[in-house]
C-alpha cells in the first residue's frame, strides 16, 4: 500500500465525512490487544490496514514508521500506554490528522490534558473499555448510585486482571468509579479510596473504594458492590475474550473517522452519551 496516498472517497453526510475504506494504523500492534485487532481488520472491508506502529526504531513484519502512519492513516488505533498515547495524540494534532481511537489506560493528569489539547484539532475517541457490556454497566452503576443514598449504601469497586497488566486500578474500574460518583453528584477525586492497608480506621460515609487483584491470565473482571447494613447489590461484568474489545475498538474507529475535532467516548458510539 502506498502510505503517501489518501485514497478515501469522501462523502459529506450528517456532520461526518464518510470515508471508505478507512485507512487505519495500529499503535501497539505487537501487544495482546494489537494481536487481537489485526485479524479482524484484515477481514473487514470497511478498513485498509496501512501498518502497525511499534516503539520508536522498532522494526518487524507489518511495522511502519510513526510519521508514515500519521501521513497515511485516516484513523490510528492506540493500545500502548498512557504516556505513549498522549505523545501520539500530540503528533497527530500537529499534523492536522488522523483521528485517534485510544484504548490505552493508566493516564497521569497531564497526559489527559495533552489529549484534550490535541482534541481541539483532531477527533479523539478514548475509552478504558470498548465492550458494549461494560458501557451498559457504566449506565447501570450511575443509575444505582443515584437511587441508593450514600448514608446507607457503601460503594466498592473490585477488579481482577492478568499478571502482565501494568496500571491499577484498571481504566474500566475508574470509569465505573466516575459513573458512581456522577450518580451521587460528587467528584470521584473527592471520595475515592485506592486500596487499604494497616489501621485504616472506620470507613468514611460516601467513600468509593477500589480493590485490585492481579493473577494469571484473567482477561478482565469488574464488580461494583452497593452494600447496606442488611443487603448487598452487586453489578458485574466478565470479559471472556479480547475479541470483544477489538470489535468495539473497530466500531469506535468507524464512528470517529471523518468527525469534527473533539473528545468522544464509547457512549457516543453506542448512543448512550
Ligand atoms: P501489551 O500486551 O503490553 O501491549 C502493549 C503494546 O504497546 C506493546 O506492543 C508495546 O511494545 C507497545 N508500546 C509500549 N510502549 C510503547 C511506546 N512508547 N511506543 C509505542 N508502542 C509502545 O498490553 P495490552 O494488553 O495489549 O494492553 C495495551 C493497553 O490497552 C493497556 O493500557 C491496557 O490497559 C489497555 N486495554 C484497553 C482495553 C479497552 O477496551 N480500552 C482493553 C484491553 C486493554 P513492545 O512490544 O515493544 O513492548
Amino acid at each position: 500500500l502506498d502510505v503517501n496516498s489518501r485514497s478515501a472517497e469522501n462523502i459529506a453526510s450528517q456532520g461526518k465525512t464518510v470515508i471508505s475504506p478507512i485507512n487505519i494504523a495500529v499503535a501497539g500492534a505487537n501487544g495482546r490487544m494489537g494481536r487481537a485487532i489485526l485479524p479482524l481488520l484484515a477481514a473487514d472491508p470497511d478498513f485498509a490496514f496501512v501498518g502497525g506502529i511499534g516503539r520508536e526504531g522498532a522494526i518487524g513484519a507489518g511495522l511502519i514508521d510513526r510519521s508514515a502512519a500519521i501521513g497515511a492513516a485516516d484513523v490510528i488505533l492506540d493500545f500502548t500506554t498512557g504516556n505513549a498515547a498522549a505523545e501520539l495524540a500530540g503528533l497527530c494534532a500537529l499534523a492536522g490528522g488522523p483521528a485517534l481511537v485510544i484504548g490505552a489506560t493508566g493516564f497521569e493528569p497531564d497526559e489527559l490534558e495533552r489529549i484534550a489539547e490535541a482534541a481541539r484539532t483532531i477527533p479523539i475517541l478514548r475509552s478504558g473499555n470498548f465492550s458494549i457490556g461494560v458501557n451498559m454497566l457504566v449506565g447501570l452503576v450511575a443509575q444505582a448510585a443515584r437511587a441508593l443514598p450514600a448514608h446507607a449504601w457503601d460503594i466498592e469497586i473490585l477488579e481482577a486482571h492478568h499478571n502482565r497488566k501494568i496500571d491499577a486500578p484498571s481504566g474500566t474500574a475508574l470509569m465505573l468509579g466516575e459513573a458512581a460518583a456522577e450518580g451521587r453528584g460528587v467528584s470521584l477525586a473527592s471520595v475515592e479510596r485506592r486500596g487499604r492497608d494497616g489501621i485504616t480506621g472506620e470507613r468514611p460515609t460516601g467513600e468509593i473504594g477500589f480493590a485490585v487483584l492481579r493473577a494469571g491470565g484473567i482477561v478482565g473482571e469488574h464488580s461494583v458492590l452497593f452494600a447496606a447494613a442488611e443487603e448487598v447489590v452487586t453489578l458485574s461484568h466478565s470479559a471472556l475474550d479480547r475479541g470483544m474489545f477489538a470489535r468495539g475498538a473497530l466500531a469506535a474507529a468507524r464512528w470517529v473517522a471523518g468527525r469534527a475535532p473533539g473528545e468522544y467516548t464509547m457512549g457516543d458510539v453506542l448512543g448512550l452519551a
